[in-house]
């Protein structure tokens, strides 16, 4: 059993009401964690308003130096971060499961601290010399979702810490154990306050989003939230990064060898199971290569093993928790409902699991739920056409705008599909392949701004023009 602290100005919080957190492979008890109060929060604000000054003042070179002490921490404690990691979240130890998602937090906090903050020389001559300084905000409020926490955790904490804010960071309920650890290994290395962990319930978060003393809130989780955040921060004007939910489609174009595709069609769908805001969601498959795409990834499909994380060779786990299992399963049946066959996995009748089979649906049409809201799980619907225009118009026909892909040889077919896709990412014969040097963000109800690279490290600084 796990049990760890909030880590406020660098001490364990004493907080005596806990919650459960659940292992949703065995549904048994896996730890639990401080049930954080509103006052808690303030503390952890307090903590971090009072740490900002002089962090604030540090030199860019001195805070990089930490930001690579923290890389180096998490890399020290490596396989222990994964195994916390898929102890509550599920995510098999290896393939694209926890050791990776730990590993990707090295690479991101590595790339974040080699990144530089110049001040721009905007005009210098004659009329004198104008220079574009970047400012932190001052306390950062980062409020995580539970499919990949340690590794979002590190992409709100990292570039926010990096430009010289401080922060404090509320991890999903559901998932809340390796991020308390990270934050407790992070505070090992950096000055007490600079970052700051409190768990508790939803109201923790709808707090840190109306807090006086809060400058930015950093979100990833569902558009509902992230509407709800976007109200609250109005009183104080928060700077906001929203990373939304994603309904991300991709087109196969007639030019493809769908056996050569089916591998990374799967991944771009299935990795974490389908619970990535990135995943393709929606798959649409022109009338020439329907039955082939169809029985490659039915095929491939039944080569991959899930179960228990930690059993040998597992690719894929449960889905993460009750509420998310039963939305799969609702929009499966409803597509099945409405028309939709079922190619292999389908709905499940048993309250006591959270494993849910890979399940590809034949969609009857682009009005299936299944197509039409996010399911983030294992659930893939594949919808056929016959007019590539119709594809790409019903592609565009949705809320979100967060990713998208073209499946093609031809790079001008892709140029032209992929350049009138309403997302902020498209790919080509890939889904979700996402690096810490390319900015990343969703148009539409997808978000707002964008994390990762240069402009995402920016988004934690405000502008100051300095006219000499
Ligand atoms: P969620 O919105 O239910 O919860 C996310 C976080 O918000 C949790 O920490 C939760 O406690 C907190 N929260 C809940 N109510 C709040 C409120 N009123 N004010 C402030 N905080 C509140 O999302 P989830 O179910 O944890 O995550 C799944 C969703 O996240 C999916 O829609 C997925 O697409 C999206 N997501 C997006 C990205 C991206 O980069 N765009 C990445 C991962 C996940």
């Amino acid at each position: 059993m796990y049990s760890f602290n909030n880590i406020v100005n660098g001490q364990a919080l004493d907080i005596s009401d806990r919650f459960d957190v659940m292992n949703p492979s065995t549904l048994e008890t896996a730890g639990t964690a401080p049930l954080a109060s509103v006052a808690d929060l303030d503390a952890a604000v307090a903590a971090a308003e009072a740490a900002f000054p002089a962090w604030a003042a540090l030199s860019d070179s001195e805070r990089q130096t930490y930001c690579n002490q923290v890389a180096d921490k998490i890399e020290e404690h490596h396989e222990e971060l994964a195994t916390i990691l898929t102890t509550e979240q599920g995510k098999p130890m290896g393939g694209l499961g926890s050791m990776f998602e730990i590993g990707g937090a090295i690479a991101w906090t590595r790339y974040n601290a080699s990144l530089e903050v110049p001040v721009e020389v905007l005009q210098d001559g004659e009329a004198g010399r104008i220079e574009l300084h970047r400012k932190p905000i001052g306390v950062v409020g980062s409020i995580t979702p539970w499919n990949w926490p340690v590794l979002i955790a590190i992409w709100h904490i990292i570039p926010a810490i990096r430009t010289g804010n401080t922060l404090v960071c509320k991890p999903s309920p559901f998932t809340p154990l390796a991020t308390l650890r990270l934050i407790e290994l992070m505070n090992e290395v950096l000055p007490a306050g600079v970052v700051n962990g409190i768990t508790g319930d939803n109201d923790v978060g709808a707090a840190i989003s109306a807090h006086d003393n809060i400058g930015k809130v950093v979100f990833t989780g569902s558009t509902p939230t992230g509407q709800k955040i976007m109200g609250s921060a109005a009183d104080t004007l928060k700077r906001l990064t929203l990373e939304l939910g994603g309904n991300d489609a991709g087109i196969i174009l007639d030019d493809v060898d769908p056996k050569e595709i089916a591998p990374a069609l799967f991944w771009g769908a299935f990795i974490n199971n389908g619970q990535t805001c990135a995943a393709l969601k929606r798959l649409y498959v022109p009338d020439s290569l329907y039955d082939a795409v169809c029985e490659e990834l039915r095929q491939f499909a039944s080569t991959v093993k899930m179960g228990d994380g930690f059993a040998e060779g597992m690719e894929l786990g449960p889905i993460q928790n009750r509420m998310q299992f039963d939305k799969v399963n609702r929009l499966v049946r409803e597509s099945v409902a409405s028309g939709g066959q079922v190619l292999c996995g389908g709905p499940v009748d048993d309250d006591n699991t959270l494993f849910f089979p890979i399940t590809l649906v034949a969609a009857a049409s682009g009005d299936d739920p299944l197509v039409q809201e996010e399911q983030f799980g294992p659930a893939l619907p594949i919808i056929r056409y016959s007019d590539v225009e119709d594809a790409l118009r019903q592609a565009n026909d949705n809320p979100n705008g967060l990713g998208g892909s073209v499946w093609t040889n031809d790079e001008a077919r892709f140029r032209d599909i992929a350049g009138r896709m309403e997302c902020g990412s498209v790919w080509r014969n890939k889904h979700g392949a996402i690096q810490p040097d390319a900015p990343f963000g969703g148009v539409k109800c997808s978000g707002v701004g964008v994390e990762f690279g240069q402009e995402g490290l920016l988004a934690n600084t405000n502008i100051q023009v300095v006219y000499l």
